[in-house]
């Protein structure tokens, strides 16, 4: 099926009842990434991947203290990097993307990140997820990031059909006015990783239980 184009009201007043409740879950969510500009939340997520935020944040200041800036991170030892960041995980592959990106940074921006979409997803490393997560952390710029937990959420609550994330992503835009959508992945992301589990979703206390499609829903477990 393809992406939903023109959503009906109906499909928008539900798509606005599910957010809502979600919403009420997490009023206040954001990244909890550390980072004091957008190059930092930058490197900061390609390091998170496969490894909790807690982790990423006690090896960023060491690794910004050292190299301050992306021409700084640019020119490093890539064995110095790996030092730092070993304890992220997969630490040759993150510190070959970190260099590779900063390289990028200062050869096709001069060193600053850009504030534009596809701009940013020229840079090595950054997907149009990053991408929508910075754009609208750092800069409150209307995006939507559609990772593995917002995929499968919106697929079970029937917010899209579709699998592949730049439609996923599509999907959710023609649903949600623009003002909601740096809010609509922070909360779908974190009710994913909370309640609607991948393998074993926790549909026994789920707000949305009444709104879902997901056929295979958790029965409450036996105390
Ligand atoms: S009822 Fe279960 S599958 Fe459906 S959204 Fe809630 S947790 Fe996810």
């Amino acid at each position: 099926m393809s992406e939903i184009q023109h959503p009906s009201t109906a499909q928008k007043r539900n798509a606005s009842v599910i957010l809502n409740r979600i919403a009420k879950r997490y009023p206040d969510v954001g990244t909890a990434l550390d980072y004091s500009d957008a190059w930092q939340l930058l490197v900061a997520t390609v390091l998170s991947a496969q490894t909790t935020d807690a982790n990423v944040n006690k090896v960023v200041p060491v690794l910004f203290e050292a190299y301050p800036t992306a021409e700084d991170l640019a020119g490093a030892n890539p064995e110095d990097v790996e030092r730092i960041i070993f304890s992220t995980g997969y630490y040759r592959q993150k510190t070959k993307s970190i260099i590779a990106l900063a390289g990028d940074v200062v050869e096709k921006y001069g060193g600053e990140v850009p504030a534009d979409l596809d701009k940013l997803v020229k840079l090595r490393g950054v997907g149009r997820k990053t991408a929508s997560v910075v754009l609208a952390e750092v800069w409150g710029i209307p995006a939507i990031a559609v990772d593995t937990h917002v995929k499968r959420v919106a697929h079970r609550l029937g917010l899209t059909a579709n699998t592949d994330p730049v439609k996923v992503e599509a999907d959710l835009k023609a649903l949600y006015p623009k003002k909601r959508w740096a809010d609509v992945s922070m909360q779908i992301i974190q009710f994913g990783r909370d309640i609607c589990d991948a393998k074993k979703p926790r549909c026994w206390e789920c707000p949305l239980r009444d709104r879902c499609e997901y056929e295979n829903k958790t029965p409450r477990p036996l105390s």
